[in-house]
């Protein structure tokens, strides 16, 4: 399983990088939105982890340009946003993200939004 984490916090991208290497992903990591799909090119992830506030290109702009390249079907995308973004989540629900998490989160919530999308994740992990 591959993901690809997508924040412009290097901090964030850490801990994400952590939880789902332990998880048993292979995990790359983009700072914003025009990297990510740059790396979407190049490995084709199972699962984008994608922060909503970024430069150059946002969360939101992220999921509709993602879902507007058919190639990329197959990919989970999972909005990892914060309380006040949570009246724009229907917004990016709606662009074609499959799941989101709220900031702060801990590992157990990641666990079962990915065994909401269908991830084989172990419990104990
Ligand atoms: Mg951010």
């Amino acid at each position: 399983m591959q993901a690809l984490v997508v924040d412009d916090s290097k901090a964030v991208r850490s801990i994400l990088t952590r939880i789902l290497g332990e998880l048993g992903f292979g995990v790359a990591q983009a700072a914003d939105g025009v990297e990510a799909l740059a790396e979407l090119r190049k490995m084709k992830p199972d699962l984008a982890l994608v922060d909503w506030n970024m430069p150059h290109l946002n969360g939101l702009e992220l999921v509709v340009a993602i879902r507007r390249q058919g190639t990329y079907d197959g990919v989970k995308l999972m909005m990892v946003t914060t309380e006040s973004e949570t009246h724009q989540m229907v917004r990016a629900l709606d662009a074609g993200a499959d799941e989101y998490v709220m900031k702060p989160f801990t590992k157990d919530v990641i666990v079962d939004k990915l065994k909401l999308l269908g991830f084989p994740v172990r419990q104990d992990a």
